[in-house]
């Protein structure tokens, strides 16, 4: 089941992306969280290099049991008081979407003088569940982070509504990727807008056609999420 899945969403992002306003290539993360390392250990060995994970504990339970080196992605909220655990590990931290947390990270980052990798979270949707800056905060946001020299950010990540309406969820994606242009165009120092983390197992074709360049699924590879266990 799993190879099949895989194949079949590597596919679809193929085709997506021969559909794509940026042309760009796209990297997908493979979503795990609430699965076991079996399942993962599996998809690794069918060629997943990117794994994603929301949770801290988590993240810190399953990386020494993988199977070859890939690269880590944080792509759930994260709580200040838990950066020390994983900043040395993550290759990009998907959420950040505060002063505080940058400071967090600017403060572990420098003692390890090392650069800790961000994707600035806008919460395009106006969602109250969910976490990230409003639209119109980003640009003073990241302008800001030019003070923060041990981290480094890479582009910027959102979440769509769960919406069916698709033409709704392209202006979003659109609204987003033209953020993405609007905010490369400043040139901040320690900025560059290479990625764009948008789409996930409901919307990642959309997304994908509209410039996303980096994919988070989950369920489309690994099936239903079981989170009694
Ligand atoms: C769980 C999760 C995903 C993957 O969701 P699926 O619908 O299972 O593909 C993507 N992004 C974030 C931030 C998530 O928490």
């Amino acid at each position: 089941m799993l190879k099949e899945n895989l194949q079949d969403v590597l596919e679809r992002i193929d085709r997506a992306s021969a559909r794509s306003i940026s042309g760009e290539k796209v990297q997908l993360i493979a979503v795990t969280k609430t699965h076991g390392l079996d399942l993962i250990n599996e998809a690794i060995s069918y060629g997943v290099t990117d794994i994603g994970e929301n949770k801290v504990q988590e993240l810190e339970r399953k990386k020494d049991g993988l199977i070859s080196k890939v690269n880590l992605h944080m792509i759930g909220n994260l709580q200040s008081n838990k950066v020390k655990y994983i900043y040395k590990d993550i290759c990009l931290i998907h959420s950040l979407d505060r002063k505080s947390l940058a400071k967090e990270i600017q403060k572990r980052a420098s003692q390890d003088n090392i650069k800790v990798h961000c994707l600035v979270q806008v919460n395009i949707g106006r969602e109250e569940t969910k976490g990230g800056l409003a639209y119109e905060k980003v640009l003073p946001f990241i302008e800001s982070m030019m003070d923060y020299d041990h981290i480094k950010i890479d582009g910027l990540m959102a979440m769509a509504p769960h919406i069916d309406d698709e033409k709704a969820l392209r202006a979003y994606f659109r609204k987003m990727f033209d953020l993405k242009e609007l905010v490369a165009k400043e040139k901040f120092d320690g900025v560059d807008m290479t990625y764009l983390s948008m789409g996930m197992s409901n919307d990642y074709e959309l997304a994908i056609e509209e410039g996303s360049n980096m994919v988070r699924i989950g369920s489309d590879i690994f099936g239903k999420r079981d989170y009694s266990k």
